[in-house]
Formats: structure tokens, sequence, C-alpha cells
């Protein structure tokens, strides 16, 4: 679904260029998902943010490598060379990304109804009454009990918790092909962090959707994913299905993270 090669984006600040990401490959397959671990700073956003072309308004500059990404009729698209209105198009319905942050990608001027009923009014050529009974859908799914009583609020009117699993609801409206979660349940609690974990290895074998699962939780790893990469010093320093790099770890930096948890 997608492949990253020797990908390399750099920032240019006052102070100097910042490598944040310095020859970084990594792919994921259908219905596969790929767990990306690494130290605060190594890089980890940056490439998911590269891949939805999000660093527009920043320094940041692709200096090498290339993202290319198979859509459902299997055509290959270089996501680096593409067009703004084809990344447009591309972000969102066939890419979503979901933030540790969910108001970094909800709109606090819109209401939930508003953010979910019309992507799948517009993608399934619905209309709006149909459109907002599937966003219902979509929210109960997402573990919302009473979503009547909360689709017509705004992000802002809602608890941290719920509004997560709106951003998780916005991603999925659409039915991507290639969800990247960056580090999506960190600032929640135990439990709802579960549920939602729960709900996108459900949602993902149901959809054969493929996932990056950005996390600092190796025990999540294990739970969730196939494959794990894992990032150091803005490169990928070792990748692998994920019992063996977790029984056999290479690089120095995953063993000393291995040797963290108890
Ligand atoms: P964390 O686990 O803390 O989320 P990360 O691996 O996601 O860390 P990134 O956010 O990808 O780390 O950051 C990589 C590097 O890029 C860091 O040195 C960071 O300071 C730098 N960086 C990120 N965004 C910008 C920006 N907009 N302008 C300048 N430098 C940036
Ligand atoms: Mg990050």
């Amino acid at each position: 679904v997608l492949s990253v090669k020797d990908l390399k984006t750099h920032f240019h600040t006052d102070a100097g260029v910042i490598k944040a990401v310095n020859g970084v490959s990594l792919s994921v397959g259908e219905g596969e998902t790929l767990a990306v671990v690494g130290e605060s700073g190594s890089g980890k956003s940056v490439t998911g943010l590269t891949v939805m072309r999000l660093l527009a308004r920043t320094s940041a500059r692709v200096v090498g490598g290339s993202i290319e990404f198979i859509d459902r009729g299997g055509e290959l698209i270089d996501l680096l060379a593409l067009s703004d209105p084809g990344m447009e198009r591309i972000r969102g319905k066939d890419i979503a990304m979901i933030f540790q942050d969910p108001m970094s990608s909800l709109n606090p001027v819109f209401t939930v109804c508003d953010q979910i009923a019309e992507p799948i009014r517009i993608h399934q050529k619905l209309d709006k009454k149909q459109a907002r009974a599937k966003a219902l859908d979509l929210l109960r799914k997402v573990g919302i009990s009473d979503p009547e009583s909360r689709i017509d609020a705004y992000p802002h009117q809602l608890s941290g918790g719920m509004r997560q699993r709106v951003m998780i609801a916005v991603a999925l409206a659409c039915d991507p092909r290639l969800l990247i979660a960056d580090e999506p349940t960190t600032a929640l609690d135990v439990t709802i962090q579960a549920q939602i974990i729960d709900l996108l290895r459900r949602l993902q074998q149901e959809r054969r959707m493929a996932m990056i699962f950005v996390t600092h939780d190796l025990k999540l790893v294990g739970e969730i994913a196939d494959r794990v990469a894992v990032m150091y010093a803005s490169q990928v320093v070792e990748e692998g299905p994920v019992a063996e790099v977790l029984e056999r770890p290479r690089h120095p930096y995953t063993k000393a993270l291995l040797e963290c948890i108890p």
C-alpha cells in the first residue's frame, strides 16, 4: 500500500538545518499494521507528516527519497510528485492520519456532524439524511453510546476521550486504505486506551486497512502490530516481524528500549 524509500526531510531554521528524517525506509501492505517506535525527536511524526504532505507551511524540505502509494485500483502514485489538488483528494479519502491531540485534526468551527457526515455524503454520494444516519453508526462504532446527543456538538463541547473517538470517526469516515496513527492514545486513561486499540484492530481487520501505528508503548506493539520499525536519530535502525525484533533485537537502541520494560 505504501512504500517509503530513503526519505530525507530537513527543516531550515535560523539555528541551522535540522535533519529530522534522514534516510527513512519503511513499507506497509494491505491489512497489515506496522508499528513505529523510537525515542522522542527521532523523526516519527515528521515521517507521517511528510507522507501526508502536511509540512507545507513549515521550513521543511524533502531533500531525498521517494514515497509511493498504491491506490485501490492498483495504480501507483508518487506522493511527492503529486499536485496539491491531487494530494487533497488522497488526504482523508485514501490516507488518513490521527494525532495525539485531537484538536490538531478536528475543526473547531464545525460540528461533529459536519466533520463526519459531510465527507461521507460526498464520498458515498448520499443525501444529507442518509449521511447523518451513517455518521451516527460510525460514532456508535467508535464507542460513543449516545451519538444522537453528541452529533450536533462542537469539538470543544466534548471531553478529551470523546474528541479522540470523534477524530477516529472522522479519519474512518471515507474508509481510508491507509491510516497513520501518531500516538493516538497517549493522552488517554488506560481503559479508554484499550477500547480504542481494540476498536482500531477490529476496524482494521474488517476493512483490510493498512495501518502505521506510532507509539512509545512496546507492550502495544506486541498486541497490535505485525511488523515493527525502530527509529533512532532520524533513521530506521531496525525493522522486522514483531516477535523477531522483540525477541532478538540487533540494534543497541532496541536492546536498551527492551530492557526498560519490566
Ligand atoms: P515524539 O516521540 O516526541 O513525538 P518524534 O519522533 O515524533 O518525537 P518529530 O516530531 O518527528 O519527533 O521531530 C523530529 C525532529 O524534527 C525534532 O528534532 C523536532 O524538533 C524537529 N521538528 C519537528 N517539527 C519541526 C518544525 N515544524 N520546525 C522545525 N523543526 C521541527
Ligand atoms: Mg511525534
